[in-house]
């Protein structure tokens, strides 16, 4: 959803970068008016002139409030989730459930294509931000909740297929457990006028951006106000629910006609809404053998995908939820990926090495 949101923005004229991380803000008069970035891709650096900077950077939002000497007042408190996976054949899921835990939280559990996932912990973390890594107590927390209310099931470690943990960017409020924590989120203006926007929830993304757009906009005394409450997300035209359905109808007549497997069909249209035609026609026009090398055409070209790890962990999450299918894909992915950089083998090595070690994290817990 975050990248369909930012094509999206891209249509309208934004422009995005990625893999460019900020290294300083830059000021005139003690007022922010850029950054310092580095391109990670060949360490050049370079300067960002702004009339405003909005720091909107999660977890690291404390870090560039640092740098910008405004780190006052109230801080981030983060707090780790992680989410186990499970194939649908060792825990057969029809519908999502919201169940109780003897702690007191709620734990969740959903089935998506061939897997349920079920999250998530809840705990405090002050340990590296790149890494927050799963151990064996989330493992035995979320085993111990599912066994609890899915007896049946009785699932062990063994059962995992996959797993991943990300960092809540939440709101210190003193004395409070990381569960008590409020998902509200906040706004901070420094003396330089650098606007940090964090806490909040995902759910909530496009009022979080509204609200700063309205600043802005209102600062900059620009006429404009948000729109994007009538804007269709890349990818989503669609008026309702049954549409979905028919579309994803439509796409397994298509996929049937070509000789692919059917069931490819929600997965398509779950991950590329409409642009699912852009992956078919080329499909057919190039007489690919396997769909899965339309999928990393389609993801080079228009999803700004720069390593294997960017196809199968943050464009389509098969490192997540399908990772039996990362093995047997690597090859057609590394086909054209290959052809697209000009990847000479030893780079090739690199991007199978990274990414098979990250495959091998998913079910290897740490103490
Ligand atoms: C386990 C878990 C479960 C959750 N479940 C839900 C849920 O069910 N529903 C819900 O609504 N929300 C949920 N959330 C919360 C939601 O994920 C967060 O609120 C949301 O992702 C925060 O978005 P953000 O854009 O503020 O930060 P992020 O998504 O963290 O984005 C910050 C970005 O800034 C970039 N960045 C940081 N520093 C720099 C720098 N120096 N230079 C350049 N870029 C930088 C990072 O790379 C990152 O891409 C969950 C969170 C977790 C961890």
């Amino acid at each position: 959803m975050t990248l369909e949101v930012l094509k999206t923005a891209y249509n309208y004229g934004a422009l995005s970068l990625n893999y460019c991380e900020v290294n300083e803000l830059t000021y005139k008069d003690k007022i922010t008016n850029g950054v310092l970035c580095t391109d990670l891709l060949n360490n050049e650096t370079f300067e960002i002139k702004a009339k405003k900077v909005i720091n909107a950077a999660g977890p690291w939002c404390d870090i560039i409030r640092k740098q910008d000497k405004s780190l006052t007042g109230k801080r981030l408190h983060l707090t780790k989730g992680v989410h186990l996976v499970f194939s649908k054949k060792d825990f057969p899921l029809e519908q999502s459930v919201y169940f109780d835990v003897p702690d007191g939280r709620m734990i969740f559990a959903i089935p998506r294509l061939g897997v349920t996932y079920v999250g998530t912990t809840d705990t405090n973390y002050d340990a590296k931000l790149e890494e927050p890594n799963v151990t064996l107590k989330d493992v035995d927390y979320l085993l111990k909740a599912i066994n609890n209310m899915f007896p049946r099931q009785d699932l062990t470690i063994n059962n995992i297929v996959s797993s991943w943990s990300g960092l809540r960017p939440l709101i210190h409020e003193e004395g409070k457990d990381p569960s008590e924590l409020s998902r509200k989120d906040e706004v901070f203006i420094s003396n330089s006028n650098l606007i940090t926007i964090t806490g909040g929830k995902l759910t909530g993304y496009r009022l979080m951006a509204k609200k700063i757009v309205d600043l802005v906009s209102k600062d900059l005394n620009l006429k404009n106000t948000c729109k994007t409450e009538h804007i269709t997300i890349n990818g989503g035209d669609f008026k309702n629910p049954e549409e979905v359905f028919q579309y994803i109808n439509n796409v397994k007549t298509k996929l049937r006609t070509a000789k692919i497997d059917e069931h490819k069909a929600e997965y398509l249209v779950r991950n590329y809404g409409k642009q699912t035609e852009t992956i078919l026609d080329n499909f057919n026009s190039k007489k690919r053998s396997n769909i899965v090398e339309a999928e990393i055409w389609f993801c080079l070209n228009y999803e700004a995908v720069i390593t294997l790890e960017d196809f199968f962990n943050r464009r389509t999450g098969k490192l997540n939820f399908d990772p039996l299918s990362v093995h047997s894909e690597i090859n057609l992915a590394v086909s054209i990926a290959k052809d697209f950089f000009n990847w000479d083998d030893v780079e090739v090595d690199k991007q199978i090495k990274k990414l098979k070690n990250m495959l091998a994290k998913k079910t290897d817990f740490i103490y």
